[in-house]
């Protein structure tokens, strides 16, 4: 037994008069525990483990695996979780936080106390680590430190800006800014959204590649088009952080992707927010949902002019189509062998919602004929070797953050499954309800 499992013990015991339950269900990251019973989907690929024990310490798993083999160590506080299913909690490999509230976004929003509101949304519906690709300021990085110390809602970790630069001189001092901030990721966009802008150079972008791996940072780009992502790819970018849209995937994008393990993220729900709207949606009546939005903004987007605006939008039908193709391209990557990694674009003041959204992806991941095993592990175990995380996040495995979420029923089975979460932990701590 370590010195740090003895003092956890300790304190246990010494706590162990004044226990209730109230603070049985909400232990200090601290103490000891031990979640007896539930069945485990642990995210390392092994089977399903049942019943399973997790014994917790000091915010990490500090043992897991069938409930006849763990010894729960002597002082531990016990949780009866028979009946329920264990799986690591959701990461969403592309968000976005801080600028937006309802359908407003302003640099003035942006505050520690409104990113950690956000990060509480989200570690709500499950969701305990978000990546916010981009738009990250001050704030987001002095968030993303505390929570790395004391992770009490949703852990956070931030690109930055996200880099432009009209030559390669100007992209290089961006992302050396960004690597002496301490960025987690370089967040680029090579898009001319369906035509409207100009799209950043291949001089360029190969500038922000070389000198981020320079600094030991990986680059992640926002793309459109199948021939943007094969030139990224054979320039050396690290990560996808959207559906290839205007083409069918080839062979040619799946061997690049799998020469470096380079992840897909497919964020199906940035799409659906351009047009969806068009008419009142039927999750508008999901109390799912309802339980954390706002009606002033359930009330905007259905006013009958913004409706029409969405159905005359251009670039809304352009995506509605679009949608269809990543869908297809989402199981093509997966029959493939490529790594997914689950992502939305949540956070931006388009009807994004943070949190729900992340499990309509889980649902349009299925709708494009993935297994729910595929999802859950594009959502926990592959999303954090995805972001290099692996070991630390998105597995239950010894050594590994005590960051999962409680269910009442199996989502290894059902995907509409995660909508039965029971309780959410980070860092052992239960963070929701
Ligand atoms: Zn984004």
């Amino acid at each position: 037994m370590t010195k740090q499992k003895l003092t956890a013990t300790t304190v246990t015991l010494l706590l162990g008069a004044l226990a209730t339950t109230a603070t049985l269900q909400t232990p200090s990251t601290t103490r000891t525990v031990a979640f007896v019973g539930a069945k485990l989907f642990d995210g390392t690929g092994a089977a399903l483990v049942d019943p399973a024990t997790i014994v917790v310490s000091n915010g990490k798993i500090d043992q897991v695996g069938s409930s006849s083999t763990i010894k729960v160590p002597s002082g531990a506080e016990r949780l009866d979780v028979s009946g329920k299913i264990i799986t690591p909690g959701l990461i969403n490999a592309h968000g976005h936080v801080g600028d937006t509230v309802g359908l407003q976004s302003d640099p003035k929003f942006y505050t520690a106390e409104h990113i950690r509101r956000q990060l509480q949304l989200y570690a709500s519906y499950g969701v305990t680590t978000v990546f916010s690709l981009g738009g990250d300021r001050e704030h987001g990085f002095s968030v993303r430190d505390a929570l790395s110390k004391q992770p009490d809602t949703a852990r956070l970790f931030v690109a930055g800006d996200v880099i432009t630069g009209k030559t390669p001189e100007e992209a290089r001092a961006s992302v050396y800014r960004m690597a002496d901030l301490k960025a987690d990721i370089i967040k680029i966009r090579v898009d001319d959204n369906l035509g409207a802008s100009t799209k950043m150079a291949p001089e360029v972008y190969r500038a922000v590649i070389d000198a981020a791996h320079q600094r030991g940072l990986r680059v992640a780009a926002h793309i459109f088009y199948l021939d943007d992502a094969k030139a990224l790819l054979k320039a050396g970018v690290d990560f996808i952080a959207h559906s290839v849209r205007d083409k069918e995937v080839d062979a040619e994008l799946m061997a690049l992707l799998k020469q470096r393990d380079v992840c897909v993220c497919p964020t199906l729900t940035r799409e659906v927010s351009t047009f969806v709207y068009e008419t009142r949606p039927a999750f508008f009546d999901d109390p799912f949902f309802l339980r954390s939005v706002d009606a002033k903004v359930l009330a905007e987007l259905t006013q009958l002019e913004r409706q029409e605006r969405y159905r005359t939008s251009k670039s809304g039908q352009a995506y509605k189509a679009a949608l269809k193709v990543a869908s297809r391209n989402l199981k093509a990557l997966v029959d493939g062998g490529v790594r997914i990694a689950m992502g939305t674009d949540t956070g931006a003041p388009t009807g994004r919602f943070q949190g729900y959204f992340e499990h309509m992806e889980l649902q349009l991941m299925s709708d494009a004929g993935l297994t729910p095993r595929q999802i859950i592990t594009a959502a926990t175990s592959d999303a954090a070797r995805c972001l290099k995380m692996e070991g630390r996040l998105g597995t239950l495995q010894p050594g590994a953050a005590a960051d999962f979420v409680v269910f009442g029923s199996n989502p290894i089975e059902n995907i509409r499954h995660t909508r039965t979460l029971e309780s959410v932990w980070i860092g052992g701590r239960r963070v929701s309800p």
